[in-house]
């Protein structure tokens, strides 16, 4: 039961093979006995789960039919969940109930969604290996000395894992495509403002976006439609209808223009993962697809502008975690003073700490015109790159990560090797153009994902092409052995 994905699922559940009742409890009891090994959640909801699976069945017994009515999900620990514990993976919020749902969370719900759990995390997604959550590493189910990606590896592993077939994730320099990728899933981060932010712990608003990781396209285009939508709350939401993802899935290649960037093929790419780019190509051009070289001449600039444009805003955003209102507070503080330095220093972890400093050091005013304005202005270079190159092609295709899984620790001494692990990811968030990583293939038994990149909008095209991809690869399909 647990190999289904959310398509099949919905299939079954439709023709009566089984209840959302006894896939939630399988999914449970799988839970229960294979996470100790991944420590992909934070907090199970059993008792929650139960209850909406139960609703979830009753629903469709009077006769309400929907592809996620009843489907089995688990939502990152950055969203928002009435009365159950949303800690961002950090000692700051260990003990924090929402008082409401985030927008994603309740649209989900309303859909029939059953939720199992909270899913480990970086802290305040702060990271791209998930090691910095303050509940421990989360393991790469393909091999557990490796690490899932970040910073939503948590839901990463525990799909891969076949814990449940798809999880929600955040997205804010990479984190649902490279952790999909380096834990064989589809992920995909929607173009900003396609999904509402509200209830969200914002990490970098400007360039946080929700989005669906899942087995398959197909899946994922199920969840896209749960999640997307305006939404008076977030100011930043677009009033765009939203089509239908799934009745595009199938539309042909024929013709489609594929982009390949030339500066992608730089030395820090590791070669095997270049080998499984190019053969993905071929697979696309058997489809009709044509290729092309195009080029992104700033790319080299995005890690530099992301590393100054995130951690100011994350200074700001997390500024509110002081101990007073929001967040842990110090055991006997000697004054206000005290307080303040004891909670922030107490509650958050070293790498969140470091980012508020580089932020808040980037935002001052001496320094303002030579980083941050600096780098809002690398920022429009960026976009202006990509509006060229969309101008020649209508997808944008690439490696997702440089580099495979990694050893947990391998990187831990070294903050910017594991920065410089985003180089594909983080020119979408800046400028906020929608985003899919699909597998591709494997190194040395680790798996590798391709990024496809598409304009404005075009979640359904980057669907489309994924789709079809998994109708002539078998690569999604594989799963980890012991899980
Ligand atoms: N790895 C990037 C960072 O640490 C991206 C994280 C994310 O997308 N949330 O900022």
């Amino acid at each position: 039961m647990h190999q289904m994905t959310l398509a099949e699922i919905a299939r079954g559940l439709a023709d009566k093979k089984f209840s959302s009742e006894e896939l939630t409890r399988t999914l449970l009891a799988r839970i229960a006995q294979l996470d100790p090994q991944l420590n992909s959640f934070i907090t199970v909801t059993e008792d929650l789960a139960i209850t909406q699976a139960q609703a979830a069945d009753a629903r469709r017994a009077a006769g309400e039919t929907g592809a996620l009515l009843g489907a089995p999900l688990a939502h990152k620990d950055l969203f928002c969940t009435k009365g159950i514990r949303t800690s961002c993976a950090s000692k700051m919020l260990d003990n924090f109930k929402a008082p409401y749902d985030a927008t994603v969370v309740a649209k989900l719900a309303a859909a029939g969604t059953v939720t199992l759990g909270k899913t480990n995390m970086d802290e305040f997604a702060m990271g791209s290996a998930n090691e910095s959550s303050h509940y421990g590493a989360v393991k790469n189910p393909w091999n557990l000395e490796h690490v899932p990606g970040g910073s939503s590896g948590g839901s990463a592993a525990a799909v891969a894992a076949r814990l449940l077939p798809g999880a929600t994730g955040t997205d804010t320099g990479g984190s649902i495509r490279q952790p999909a990728a380096l834990s064989n899933l589809t992920g995909l981060k929607p173009t900003y403002g396609r999904v509402s932010r509200w209830g969200m712990i914002a990490y970098a608003s400007s360039l946080d976006q929700a989005g669906p990781m899942a087995r398959t396209a197909e899946d994922c285009a199920l969840l896209l439609q749960g999640m997307a939508g305006f939404d008076v709350n977030d100011s930043t939401s677009i009033d765009e209808p939203v089509p239908d993802y799934s009745a595009s899935l199938n539309a042909s290649l024929q013709g489609l223009r594929i982009g390949v960037p030339k500066e992608y093929f730089s030395a820090g790419l590791d070669p095997r993962i270049a080998d499984l780019v190019m053969a993905s190509v071929e697979e696309l051009k058997k489809l009709g697809a044509v290729v092309k070289e195009i080029s992104l001449p700033n790319l080299q600039h995005a890690i530099p502008a992301y590393y100054v444009i995130a951690p100011a805003e994350a200074s700001s955003n997390l500024s509110r975690f002081d101990g007073v209102r929001f967040g842990y507070r110090c055991e006997d503080p000697k004054d206000l003073t005290d307080l303040y330095k004891r909670s922030r220093g107490e509650g958050f972890g070293p790498e969140v700490q470091r980012r508020i400093l580089v932020g808040a050091y980037a935002l001052s005013a001496g320094y303002y015109d030579a980083y941050y304005l600096q780098a809002q202005k690398i920022r429009r270079l960026i976009k202006n790159d990509f509006m060229s190159a969309f101008a020649e092609v209508d997808v944008i295709l690439g490696p997702t990560t440089p580099n495979p899984a990694w050893k947990i620790g391998a990187k831990n001494a070294d903050p910017i090797a594991e920065y410089l692990e985003d180089f594909y990811t983080i020119t979408a968030n800046l400028a906020g153009l929608p985003g899919l990583s699909m597998p591709a293939g494997f190194a040395d038994g680790l798996p590798v994902g391709v990024q496809l990149l598409a304009p404005y909008f075009q979640e359904g095209r980057l669907l489309n092409v994924a789709h079809q991809y998994q109708q002539v690869t078998d690569w999604h399909t594989r799963s980890p052995a012991g899980f």
